[in-house]
Formats: structure tokens, sequence, C-alpha cells
């Protein structure tokens, strides 16, 4: 089946789906996106993630493509003509296309450049990688330092992926200048140390706040889990009794080894494995 992708206004043939060659987002990363997951042909935290998408452009002075129940049909609509019943959703905005220029205020007229791809995953697959969990590694972070907003410069994430998949990791684990990890290249890193208490970092310019992660603690809260919300090093994740890391496209994700230590017993966690197959008990489900 061919592919369809949105790109501003009109939905094209994956292979004629382009943007102007000085679009700010190909010359300077000016751009945000989201990533949303699809189960049952519903979005899942639809509401969480424009609420994210919002606050990113914002944050960068982007103007909004159109108003939201339009950004909604748009996301719908490119699931639809996808035939997508599992997998995610993409959005791409970048201020849009100008002359090359790294002055942007006095273009505030720019029509932003609107991106959605919708994209089949496969639930079985994700499951399975999920039954057998992944290897992370850890490497220092070298992004820059408003990684709270979801910036498509993603470099950095796509080096440590590919330094990670040299040892046979499906994720790297950024370290920062005082040993702490900040998240995962792309996903929220948590732990369970050894008195069954979930860890993670506290929001701030360091790390995305994780739709995910947020929904998690959700539902953390509703079974009176113990969260505590701090940095933790490399060292005290590789001596946990659980670890996993959380995302929009792969959910909750047993680690099961980090660098060259074994977590646990070297297998999926059970709180973690609990965690996951509740997580959409909790998670917003949104109409079609
Ligand atoms: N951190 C980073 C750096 C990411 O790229 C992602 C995935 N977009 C996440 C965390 C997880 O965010 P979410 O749960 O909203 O997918």
């Amino acid at each position: 089946m061919s592919r369809i992708v949105y790109v501003n206004g009109r939905y094209l043939p994956w292979a004629e789906a382009g943007v102007h060659a000085e679009d700010r987002g190909f010359q300077f990363g000016d751009a945000i996106y989201e990533v949303c997951e699809v189960r049952d042909g519903h979005l899942i935290d639809e509401i969480r993630h424009m609420q994210r998408l919002e606050r990113s452009l914002g944050e960068l002075r982007i103007r909004a493509p159109m108003s939201q129940s339009a950004l909604a049909r748009v996301l719908r609509e490119t699931i639809r003509r996808n035939r997508v019943r599992d997998g995610s959703v993409y959005l791409q905005v970048s201020r849009g296309a100008r002359p090359r220029e790294f002055l942007f205020s006095d273009a505030e007229h720019m029509e932003p450049t609107l991106v959605c791809i919708a994209r089949t995953q496969s639930r079985a697959k994700s499951d399975a990688a999920a039954a057998a969990g992944i290897a992370v590694r850890s490497m220092p972070d070298i992004r820059w330092a408003r990684c709270d907003i979801k910036t498509v410069m993603l470099l950095p994430a796509s080096l440590a992926k590919e330094s990670a998949k040299e040892i046979g990791a499906k994720e790297a684990w950024l370290i920062d200048e005082h040993g702490f990890v900040t998240e995962g290249a792309s996903s929220n890193a948590w732990i369970i140390d050894q008195s069954g208490c979930l860890i993670t970092r506290q929001i701030s310019n360091d790390l995305l706040r994780g739709v995910t992660r947020t929904t998690l603690i959700d539902l953390i809260k509703r079974v009176g889990l113990e969260l505590v919300e701090r940095p933790f090093t490399i060292a005290e994740a590789k001596a946990a009794r659980e670890a996993f890391t959380t995302s929009a496209t792969a959910i909750v994700m047993p680690v099961v080894k980090i660098d060259d230590t074994p977590i646990g017993n070297g297998a999926p966690g059970i709180a973690t494995s609990q965690l996951r197959s509740e997580f959409h008990s909790v998670a917003e489900r949104a109409r079609r």
C-alpha cells in the first residue's frame, strides 16, 4: 500500500512529499515535533501530546500552523489514509521557509511548515521486544541546555543510538557532567531500587517531559507504588532491581542490561512488566 504524507495542506504520495530547500527546519533544526501512539485506531494521550506541542512552539516563538481542532483533523486523516490501526503518528512544525538568515524575528509573517506522517508498527513485535527486554549503553550527554523542548535537533541522539547499536544495545542512557543519567536518547530512564522504590529524574531543562512518563506517574500513584523524582547515577542503575525506559512508541520497555551489567536476574522485572500491561488502563484514548 502506498504511503501518504501530509505536507502544508496536501496529502501527497510519499515520494512527492517534500518541503522547501530553504526550510528553517532543514537549515537550522528550527522545528519541533511530536510522536503519538496509535492503538486500535485511537490516538493515545493526544491531549498531553498536543499540550506539549503548544509548549514547544511557545518556547521557540514558532507560530501555530493551525488551530488545535484543525490539527486533530490532520492527525486523524493521515492515520485514516494510511490505514494505521497500531503504530504512531508524527507531527512536525518548522518555522517555515525563507532565504537563509540566522535572525527570524523580522519574519513573523512566515508560514510555518506542517508535516504529518502515520506509520504502522506491529504491536506483537513491540510486545516480543518487551518480553525479552533491551540492553542500553551509557555515554556522555552532549546535547544542548534546552532538552525540555522537543526539537528536531536529533543528531546527538542519532549518534548515541548508533554507538549503542555497536554493542548490541537498543538505547543510549545519557550521562550529565556530574555523572547522573539525564534520560535515554529517545526515552525517559527509570530504575526500581532494591526496596521497590521507583526512581526517575525530576523535570528540568535537562530532559524531555515524556508524556508516557507523566501518564505512568498517574498509574504509579493509582496503584500506590513509591516514587521518587531525583537524578540517579549509572552505578545506581546497574545495582537496581529493575530498570526500564518510557516513550510513546515503546510504552514501558524493560532494560535487562546496562553496558556489561545484567540488571536484576537479567530478565524483565515483574513490576516493570506489570506497569507495561496496565499502562493503557490509565492513558487517555481519544475519539476517532
Ligand atoms: N526523551 C526524549 C529525548 C525523547 O526523544 C522521547 C521520545 N519522544 C522521550 C523522552 C519520551 O517522551 P514520550 O513519552 O512523550 O514519547
